[in-house]
């Protein structure tokens, strides 16, 4: 099987809000392989169904050293506080931002038995992740959180100083910049 390539902005399936998954049968976990597939290929943590093309409301989450995480139908009922993070998305390759998320996030999902779960994150790789992906689902990048218009730049290059100043390092992110993708999601 080849790994499925991943669609890049601007292409309008990135931008369109995914459909419900209503059928749990067989073809649900074995989209779910190709969006493992695709997201470990590409270095990534997290991957939206949307972005190897299928609409479906349906997220991969992996974080270093976890086990990886199905979301189907992931909703984000609340969040509180805010912080500053950089991010980046395999579907804006080469770039990296600095995007406004929340601290503590709630979402529902369901399993790929359909059955019901409620999960908090906070202050974590997870929650960052659970933000960005549910935003994919929902056809938002994230692009529209940037702190500012210009906190983007290419990877290559790094943050210009006045941002680099503004992060604050999680503790388990010590990778420099050029290490390549492996937040993107
Ligand atoms: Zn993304």
């Amino acid at each position: 099987m080849d790994v499925r390539p991943i669609c890049q902005f601007p292409e309008p399936v990135l931008t369109r809000k995914t459909l419900k998954v209503t059928t749990f049968d067989a073809s649900l976990p074995a989209l779910v392989e190709e969006m493992i597939e695709a997201m470990r290929g590409a270095n990534g943590v997290g991957l939206a169904a949307n972005q190897i093309g299928v609409p479906l409301m349906l997220c991969v989450i992996e974080i270093p050293e976890e086990d990886v995480r199905v979301f189907v139908n992931p909703e984000l009922i609340s969040h509180e506080g805010e912080r500053k993070l950089y991010e980046g998305c395999l579907s804006v390759t080469g770039y990296q931002g600095l995007v406004s998320r929340s601290e503590r996030v709630k979402v529902r999902y369901q399993d790929l038995q359909g059955r019901k779960h409620r999960l908090t994150a906070k202050d974590n790789l997870l929650a960052q992740a659970l933000e960005h992906e549910i935003g994919h689902l929902n056809g938002h990048l994230y692009l529209e959180h940037l702190v500012a218009r210009d906190a983007i730049w290419k990877l290559s290059e790094g943050p210009p100083p006045q941002y680099a100043r503004e992060h604050t390092d999680e503790p388990d992110d010590d990778e420099a910049p050029d290490d390549g993708p492996s937040t993107e999601k």
